[in-house]
């Protein structure tokens, strides 16, 4: 048994270091300027702190900066009012408090607001703003790289091809960035409301192809002394890189959505083809695994409805018994069809029978409310539009 059990977690081991070996191959380029100054947003303290003492600056600056950027939101060294002058203008001379910049900026009738972000080497992503309809908050959605891997079949972005790993300045400039579109500054403290509530990584491309750069933002994001959001404010959404589900779970603990689709590998085989290589009951192992899942801290299983594809009563049931005894709920999601998307949306009926059968199995079965449909709404869109734009030019 012990054999077998270190077996495993060599197998896992080697595995999870050719996934970051891999990984390191798509990473993003150096955060310098042409004009040799570097951004500061995106370094973690010990970085910001050698950054620093390289300039002759004592440490107690580390925690000034941090202030400035991430609790104030401030890119502007002069308005950094804590600190004199001339030290302003040797921060200044040497570095900048980035954001990406918004090439696009879209705001739907239901107030969902969709940014397409441009970064200093002239790649896109895109970002999505969903307010909660009834507080006064929502959910930032943050892209991890530029295109992605995975192919999913239902998935725009799917169809665009990896270019590179984003950043943890950008991850977490994307948020900052959004924040500034709301004037979302300085950071609220502790429980007030506010706008910019939740962080979930939904967006283009799969963060734990990317773990170290997401991790890193992440670790800036949660730090109390600047944006401060608690882990449990804090959603990772994956195909089910299982390998990559434990290391999240141990160093960050944030909450976990895996983007499951369907209950038999034949057909999660065919629309999210990584299940071919950590198939249902893998990743299933993984999520009863998941040490920060509680019932107050449920996972979270996506569930794309796809006509007469995945949405029948037999596959409700068999989506029951496979997540049994897992503190879970499911997200229904409806599909949102692109040009060119093979599927088509599930009709409202089947989409109730089936939320109906999880509901009465004991789990949370909510209905995404389509948001946004008024704007290009599928992830990827935006990013498509603004290459073929940048061609015809
Ligand atoms: S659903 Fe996510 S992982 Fe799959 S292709 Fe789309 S962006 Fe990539």
């Amino acid at each position: 048994m012990s054999t077998t059990v270190s077996a495993t977690a060599d197998l896992t081991a080697t595995e999870r270091a050719r996934i970051l070996a891999k990984s390191a191959l798509f990473d993003p380029p150096t955060a310098g300027l042409p004009d040799g100054r570097r951004d500061l947003v995106g370094m973690s303290r010990a970085e910001l702190g050698q950054e620093l003492a390289a300039i002759g600056e004592a440490p107690f600056r580390v925690k000034q900066l941090w202030h400035w950027i991430y609790h104030q939101g401030v890119t502007d060294f002069a308005r950094m009012s804590s600190i004199a002058r001339p030290l302003q203008e040797k921060l200044a001379d040497r570095f900048v408090v980035g954001r990406p910049e918004a090439v696009t900026v879209q705001t739907s009738e239901d107030d969902t607001r969709k940014f397409l972000f441009r970064f200093r080497d002239g790649q896109e992503a895109e970002t999505v703003y969903i307010p909660d309809r009834e507080e006064d908050r929502g959910a930032v959605c943050l892209s991890s790289q530029v295109g992605c891997t995975l192919s999913c079949r239902f998935c725009h972005t799917g169809t665009q091809t990896l270019v590179r790993n984003l950043g943890a300045a950008e991850i977490v400039g994307q948020f900052m960035a959004a924040r500034d579109s709301y004037g979302e500054w300085p950071s609220p403290k502790g429980e007030t409301p506010r706008l910019l509530s939740t962080i979930v990584l939904m967006g283009m491309g799969e963060p734990l192809y990317n773990y170290e750069n997401i991790a890193k933002a992440m670790r800036i994001v949660m730090d109390n002394e600047g944006i401060g959001l608690s882990r449990r404010r804090i959603t990772l959404s994956t195909s089910g890189v299982v390998p990559m589900m434990d290391r999240v779970g141990e160093e960050l603990g944030v909450n976990l959505a895996v983007s499951l689709h369907a209950v038999t590998d034949e057909l999660r085989d065919e629309l999210v083809p990584l299940n071919r290589k950590y198939p249902i009951r893998e990743v299933i192992a993984a999520c009863r695994r998941y040490p920060a899942a509680s019932n107050a801290r449920r996972i979270t299983f996506e569930y794309i409805m796809l006509k007469g594809i995945n949405d029948s009563e037999a596959e409700a049931r068999a989506l029951v018994r496979l997540i049994a005894g897992l503190p879970a709920k499911v997200n229904l999601i409806p599909f949102n069809p692109w040009p060119g998307s093979r599927y088509e949306p599930s009709t409202r009926a089947a989409v109730e029978r089936f939320a109906k059968i999880v509901n009465d199995a004991g789990f949370s079965a909510p209905v995404r409310t389509p948001r946004g449909r008024d704007i290009l709404a599928a992830c990827g869109q935006l990013r498509t539009e603004s290459r073929r734009e940048r061609r015809l030019a």
